[in-house]
């Protein structure tokens, strides 16, 4: 909730439509609710982690920032799970070699450090392999003879959940989407551009893990910044009067439809995935705005639909490639990186600039 260009507290509307909606009045809302890698149809993360965060607070007038730079995990296990399971990078590190179907590795003519190049080099060799048409594969079979099934028992299990015998067979494997470097841009302390809206944890974005995040530093960031933030609203509002229990009785509220969500997911695999281009960045911001337009009275879905407009016009207007954002039609970084704060006004109207002079490949396309 809003007033006078701040943010006064939390709305809450019952899902079904009946009674009023309730807003719960705060001096500061700390939103603390997750990354975007959700958005894509292949992701390691939870259904519940879909941009929706950072997607609330830009529709409430916050900036975003670095929402281009979307991490992707080069090995997720290629089973058809959703969400797909890890094969942890600790395999690589111990020896585990990554082989088309052949058998051959394809990672030493990828990068000198082979499947010890950075996540994104080796997504984006698994990506090429998989792409044309061939069967990337994690070869763990060495690693399991010499530690044992006992040294990775979370991966062990997991294959055993899906038919593989990691000691004898080699791992079907996928790049996925795993962390969203971008967010609400927040300072050291936790605030967004909203004056009462503070934000921490894979929702903002900080700047700490530039355009490409170091494994492991996610949930440092989340615990470090999160108390920065608790620290700046103690100090910003004092002491904080005692409030009494606030107690609601809303029925549960209905899951986003289904259908638009997965198309969405699709649609941000497709054209604004490991490898992007204009052609494909443009068409995907067409698709979003017909698929926001289907769907006009879903809230939920109107808050990814902004994060993913978010994404795609910021890796659209980003020339170069760096880090996890890779441009196949400007495929070297530029001379020196800058960072892009984007409001959600700005991204909606270069949406509308290409919805205009796209033809969508729908037959229902809203032009
Ligand atoms: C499989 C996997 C493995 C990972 N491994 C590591 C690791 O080893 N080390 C590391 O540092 N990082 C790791 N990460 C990343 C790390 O887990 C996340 O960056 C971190 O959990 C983010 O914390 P958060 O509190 O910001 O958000 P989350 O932990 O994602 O929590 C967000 C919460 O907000 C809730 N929420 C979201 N939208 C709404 C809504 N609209 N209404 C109400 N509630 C909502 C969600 O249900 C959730 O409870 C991993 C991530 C995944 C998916």
């Amino acid at each position: 909730a809003r007033r006078a260009g701040r943010v006064i507290g939390v709305t809450l509307r019952p899902a079904d439509g009946a009674g009023a909606p309730v807003t719960l009045a705060a001096p500061a809302v700390l939103l603390a609710g997750g990354g975007a890698a959700g958005l894509y149809a292949v992701t390691t993360n939870p259904p519940r982690i879909r941009g929706e965060a950072a997607g609330m607070a830009a529709r409430a007038g916050a900036a975003i920032v670095d929402a281009e730079f979307v991490q992707f995990h080069p090995t997720a296990l290629d089973v058809g799970a959703d969400p797909a399971p890890l094969a942890t990078e600790a395999l690589r590190g111990e020896g585990a070699t990554l082989i088309d179907a052949a058998g051959a590795r394809f990672m030493p003519a990828a990068h000198p450090d082979a499947e010890l190049a950075p996540r994104d080099v080796v997504a984006r060799a698994v990506f090429a392999e998989w792409r044309d048409g061939g069967r990337p594969m994690l070869d763990a079979r060495a690693v399991f003879a010499r530690r044992g099934r006992a040294a990775f028992p979370a991966l062990d299990a997991t294959c055993a959940r899906h038919g593989i015998d990691p000691a004898h067979a080699p791992i079907p494997v996928a790049p996925a989407t795993h962390y969203h470097m971008g967010g609400v841009a927040t300072d050291a302390a936790g605030r967004s551009g909203l004056p009462g809206l503070w934000v921490c944890g894979e929702a903002a974005a900080t700047g700490l893990h530039g355009a490409n995040r170091l494994a492991s530093n996610g949930l440092l960031e989340a615990l470090v910044f999160a108390r920065f933030a608790a620290d700046d609203i103690a100090a910003t509002l004092g002491p904080a009067p005692e409030a009494g229990e606030v107690a609601l009785r809303f029925a549960p509220a209905a899951p986003p439809p289904a259908a638009p969500v997965a198309a969405l997911r699709q649609v941000m695999s497709a054209h604004a995935g490991v490898v992007r281009d204009a052609e494909g960045l443009r068409t995907a911001l067409a698709e979003i705005a017909r698929l926001e337009a289907a769907a006009p009275d879903a809230p939920a879905f109107a808050n990814m639909t902004a994060t993913a407009t978010l994404i795609a016009a910021s890796a659209l207007l980003r020339r170069e490639s760096r880090g996890a954002h890779y441009r196949a039609d400007f495929p070297r970084p530029a001379a020196r990186g800058a960072r892009r704060w984007l409001t959600l006004t700005e991204a909606l109207a270069l949406r509308s600039e290409i919805v205009k002079e796209t033809r969508c490949p729908s037959p229902d396309c809203p032009i």
